[in-house]
């Protein structure tokens, strides 16, 4: 039976060479995906690609470039009615320090077919095989024969990522008979997976699986691959693995509980996504992704946002955190919305559909054009339990269920009015209308999301506050500021700091520009404590003078501070004892 094959070996610095093997009665198309599913936006892999050589039945043959990720591979004298051997040699580019893209060094690869495999046209259903044994050991990512995996489909076999590193520590545990495995690269000072945070997985893993109770039908194993680095962060899910990067230092002794929380934060949300976009599809994903164009659909707000909202439900339900440290995550939601104006001007619908360009290249003015359809997701999808735990004996982990179970769904996908008809039918008739009033608002409005009120369908207390510094620049201190005047800071690598854009429409921009470095502040040095003093702890009214730097050339700004604003959030429990439907919402026990 006909298959494609590829084999990958490391040259040096940082490039991959690929071999691919297939057979074709004609010139064959070759392409390569512009985008990766669950990163949505252009990506155009064929950026790190560099062509070597191909043969048709050991015979040179031409390489010729039909568009920047499109390539056909011309022989003489082709016989249409017999099978040609075709073989292409092509380089990658490997260092896109990212879970999207390749990454390799001489210690460590993160090899990711998505950007690496050319797709044969004409040639996707057919089975793809890959071969890694050119690296001794240390694969993780598939199960491999003699250093060979085999996948059913080029959409399986790019849905797979692997880690190679020799050095990588792993554990594995089973969950309902499933065997899950933690694979950490780059952990600095560790020889085996600390055994709290291995339990700590398990418990996480243990509280997603009770939510539904059963895996999507195609899961046999499933792997985290951890790539820590010294700064970074994300994730990507698939079918049976989920690439992560992270801080080596958040799984350090000296790591703070804030950032061990975002690590268990991050398992959590990628581990979720299992069910949520690999299971439950959107409806345009349900025959298959094209990955040749972007592929725009307007229900982010569920599979990213609910997705975000159940990450750290999971610790809760899991046990990991506790519900103060909890809600303390949820309020820094709260305070992340109430902060960004974007949140008042775009739709979560339509930041779902403009992901692809303002979502993740939005430059310097995302938090003023555009809402984060992760937390403003988070906190519709939060608005939403509250409201079925209220008027229903159901939360939104049970309709997350019901949505999984669902047989026309998994038939079709998911969209908006099939979401709509499964939370209708967990509520009694007379409060649909409302429920669809209050999901119309959430998704497809700019309207301020009441969220005192959802506060109190938990029974709890929602509060504001002015911002601290800390919130604005992590060298101000954590306290409350008292004025303010439209900017936040950066810190240059100077260790000086310069403008950012947040109010757009404050005083401070006409006589600014964004990036401008302070070279003093009311003819002091620009010192944090200076900068605290003089703008963030001032009187509203006060005149500030500023000396800045733009483009090598100095000049003089004055302008007038405002008092701060209540957009920190602190969320408490209106009661002592906690409620049944506390207790639902926090462990998922009735
Ligand atoms: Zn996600």
């Amino acid at each position: 039976m006909s298959q494609v094959s590829y084999s990958c070996r490391y040259l040096s610095a940082h490039r991959l060479a690929i071999t691919v093997n297939f057979t074709a009665t004609h010139n064959p198309e070759l392409t390569l995906p512009i985008w990766i599913p669950g990163s949505y936006t252009r990506r155009d892999f064929s950026r790190f690609l560099t062509m070597q050589r191909a043969f048709c039945d050991g015979k040179s043959a031409e390489i010729r470039t039909i568009s920047p990720s499109n390539w056909q591979l011309l022989a003489e004298n082709i016989s249409e009615r017999e099978q040609h051997l075709w073989q292409l040699e092509y380089e990658i580019y490997a260092r896109d320090v990212s879970v999207r893209g390749c990454y390799a060094d001489n210690f460590r690869i993160i090899f990711n077919p998505c950007a690496a495999c050319v797709q044969i046209k004409n040639q996707e259903n057919l089975p793809h095989i890959l071969d890694l044994s050119a690296f001794s050991n240390g694969i993780f990512g598939a199960e491999l024969n003699d250093g060979t995996a085999r996948f059913q489909d080029y959409q399986e076999l790019i849905d797979t990522p692997f880690l190679i590193d020799r050095e990588a520590i792993s554990a594995q545990f089973q969950l309902a008979g499933v065997p899950h495995e933690i694979v950490l690269s780059g952990a600095e000072n560790l020889d085996c997976v600390p055994e709290n945070f291995l339990r700590d997985i398990e418990k996480i893993t243990a509280a997603a699986y009770k939510i539904f109770g059963k895996f999507p039908e195609k899961v046999r194993r499933y792997s985290f691959l951890m790539f820590f680095t010294a700064d970074s962060y994300g994730g990507l899910e698939h079918q049976s693995s989920t690439l992560l990067m992270e801080s080596r230092e958040s799984l350090s002794s000296h790591a703070s509980r804030e950032q061990y929380q975002q690590l268990l934060g991050l398992f959590a949300h990628e581990y979720f996504h299992l069910w949520n976009v690999k299971s439950i599809r959107p409806k345009i994903f349900r025959a298959g992704y094209r990955l040749d164009c972007e592929q725009i659909f307007p229900e982010l707000w569920f599979f990213e946002g609910f997705t975000a909202y159940f990450d750290n439900l999971l610790l809760s339900r899991s046990r990991t955190i506790s519900q103060e440290d909890y809600l303390e995550l949820l309020a820094q939601d709260i305070s992340f919305y109430l902060s960004r104006t974007g949140s008042r001007k775009q739709s979560l619908t339509e930041a779902s559909i403009t992901a692809w360009t303002k979502g993740y290249n939005g430059g310097e003015n995302s938090q003023n054009s555009n809402t984060s359809y992760y937390r403003h997701g988070a906190l519709a999808a939060w608005t939403m339990d509250g409201f079925l735990q209220k008027n229903s004996p159901y939360s939104l982990a049970d309709l997350m269920r019901r949505v999984f179970e669902d047989p026309q769904i998994q038939q079709t996908g998911l969209d908006k009015s099939e979401f709509l008809r499964i939370a209708s039918s967990l509520l009694p008739s007379d409060k649909q209308a409302e429920f669809a009033a209050l999901w119309q608002d959430l998704i497809e409005t700019t309207k301020e999301i009441n969220l005192k009120q959802t506060a109190e369908n938990f029974g709890l207390k929602l509060e504001k506050s002015a911002l601290t510094g800390k919130q604005i620049n992590s060298q101000l201190p954590n306290c409350p500021i008292q004025t303010e005047a439209g900017f936040a800071l950066q810190t240059l690598n100077s260790g000086r700091f310069a403008l950012k854009i947040t109010e757009p429409d404050a005083e401070i921009w006409a006589y600014t520009a964004a990036g401008d470095e302070i070279l003093s502040i009311n003819n002091q040095a620009p010192t944090a404590s200076n900068i605290w003093k003089f703008i963030f702890q001032s009187s509203a009214c006060e005149k500030v003078e500023l000396l800045l730097m733009r483009g090598g050339l100095i000049h003089r700004a004055e302008f007038h501070l405002t008092a701060a604003e209540n957009k920190n959030a602190k969320l408490s429990f209106a009661n002592k004892e906690l409620t049944a439907r506390q207790r639902y919402w926090f462990f998922g026990e009735k």
